[in-house]
C-alpha cells in the first residue's frame, strides 16, 4: 500500500501551491481519481482537496450575457440550474446523459473535464502496454479489443477516446476554460483544452502542472431553441458513449444560419465537425444535404479491427441529432 497525505485547501492560492509539489494532485468529487487509485493506475503522493474553496461552486451570469460555471459546481447542480436548462439546454442534456444521479451529485465540473479515458488497457494494470499509463510501453488496443476506441485523430501511440459527455457540449458551445496556476491566470479556448495523443498520449490536456481549473465560461446563448445532445451507447443509461453528437443550430426559417457540431466517443478529444458545419450553413435541413454533410465528418476516419461500425454510426447520429435540433424529426 502506498502512503499518501491529504490536505484540505482553504483557498485557490493554497491549493495551487500544494499541487505544484511533485506527486500532488487535486481531488474534486473523487469519482474518477479514487477509482484510478484503487486500481493502481494513479499513484499520487498527496491529495489536495479543493472542494472547500469558497466561491468556486457558483454559477453566475457574465456581463456579456454569458454564464460562468464554477469548477466546483456539481454536475447535477450545473445540469439542473435554471439558466443552464433554459439558455444552454444542450449542456444540461449532455450532463444528464452522463453517469448516474449519485455520481452526478458528487462529480464536479472541473473533474469532469479532467476525467481519464475508459480504454480497457489503461485501466487494467495487468497489461504492461499502455503509452498513456506507462509512456513508451506501447498500445495494446491497436491490435487488441478496440470496439470503443477512436476513429479520428488517433496516433500510432494511442487510440483511446475522451469519455466526457459534458465536454462534447462545451466544445459545440465554444466554451472557455479559466485556470489559475503558479504563473497566474489564463483562459483556454475549449478547442485547445483537450489534446490529440500524438507522441504524448500520457497528456490529456494542455493544463500545466499546478494549474487549477476555476470555471468554465459560456458565451452568450445562441442555440437555446435548436440544440440536441444525442448519445448512442450499449445500455440506455449508466454507460459511456460509443458515439455522441452535440448539435446546435441557429435557424432562419427553414435554413441553417449557423451550425455547431461536436462528436464524442470518436477521438482523444471532443471532435468538432467543422466541414460538416460549413456545408450545412445556408442550407435547408434536407435529408440529402444532411447525409452529405455528415459524410464529411468521417472523411478522414481510420477504424480499427472492431470499431468500423462507428464510421456509419457517427454519420447516422449526426443526421438524427441535427434533424432533432432543427425540429424536422
Ligand atoms: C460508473 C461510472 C460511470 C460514469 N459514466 C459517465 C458517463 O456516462 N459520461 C461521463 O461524462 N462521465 C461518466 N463518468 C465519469 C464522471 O463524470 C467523472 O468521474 C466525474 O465527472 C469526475 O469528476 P470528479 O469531481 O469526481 O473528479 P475527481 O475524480 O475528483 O478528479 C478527476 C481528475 O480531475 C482533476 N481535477 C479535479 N478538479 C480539478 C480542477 N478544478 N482543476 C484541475 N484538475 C482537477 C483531478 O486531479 C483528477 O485528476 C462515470 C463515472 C463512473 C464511476
Amino acid at each position: 500500500m502506498d502512503a499518501i497525505s491529504y490536505e484540505r485547501a482553504p483557498d485557490a492560492a493554497a491549493a495551487i501551491r500544494s499541487a505544484s509539489q511533485p506527486g500532488a494532485v487535486f481531488i474534486g468529487g473523487g469519482t474518477n481519481l479514487l477509482d484510478l487509485m484503487k486500481g493502481g493506475v494513479a499513484r499520487p503522493l498527496k491529495l489536495v482537496d479543493i472542494t472547500h474553496i469558497d466561491g468556486l461552486e457558483r454559477i453566475s451570469p457574465l456581463p456579456d450575457g454569458g454564464l460562468r460555471i464554477g469548477a466546483l459546481a456539481r454536475n447535477s447542480d450545473a445540469a439542473n440550474h435554471a439558466w443552464v436548462r433554459e439558455r444552454y439546454p444542450l449542456l444540461s442534456q449532455a450532463l444528464l446523459a452522463g453517469a448516474s444521479a449519485q455520481l452526478r451529485n458528487m462529480a464536479t465540473v472541473g473533474g469532469n473535464l479532467m476525467q481519464r479515458t475508459r480504454c480497457y488497457y489503461f485501466y487494467d494494470t495487468a497489461f504492461p502496454q499502455c503509452n498513456k499509463r506507462n509512456p513508451g510501453s506501447g498500445c495494446a488496443a491497436l491490435e487488441g479489443n478496440n470496439r470503443i476506441h477512436a476513429i479520428l485523430g488517433a496516433s500510432t501511440q494511442c487510440i483511446a477516446t475522451n469519455p466526457s459527455d459534458m465536454s462534447v457540449a462545451l466544445a459545440a458551445l465554444d466554451a472557455v476554460v479559466r485556470v489559475a496556476g503558479p504563473r497566474g491566470e489564463r483562459a483556454i479556448p475549449f478547442s485547445e483544452f483537450h489534446r490529440l495523443p500524438g507522441e504524448r498520449p500520457d497528456l490529456d490536456t494542455t493544463l500545466q502542472p499546478g494549474e487549477l481549473i476555476t470555471s468554465v465560461d459560456l458565451p452568450p446563448p445562441l442555440f437555446a431553441e435548436h440544440s440536441k445532445y444525442l448519445k448512442v451507447r450499449d445500455r440506455a443509461s449508466y454507460a459511456f458513449a460509443l458515439v455522441s453528437v452535440a448539435a446546435a443550430l441557429q435557424m432562419d426559417g427553414g435554413t441553417v444560419k449557423t451550425a455547431r457540431i461536436a462528436l464524442g466517443g470518436v477521438a482523444h478529444k471532443p471532435w468538432r465537425a467543422t466541414e460538416t458545419e460549413r456545408m450545412l450553413t445556408g442550407q435547408p435541413l434536407s435529408r440529402a444535404t444532411l447525409q452529405s454533410a455528415a459524410a464529411l465528418a468521417v472523411r478522414e476516419a481510420k477504424p480499427y479491427r472492431e470499431n468500423g461500425f462507428k464510421v456509419e454510426l457517427a454519420q447516422r447520429a449526426i443526421v438524427r441529432a441535427v434533424e432533432q435540433a432543427g425540429g424536422v424529426a
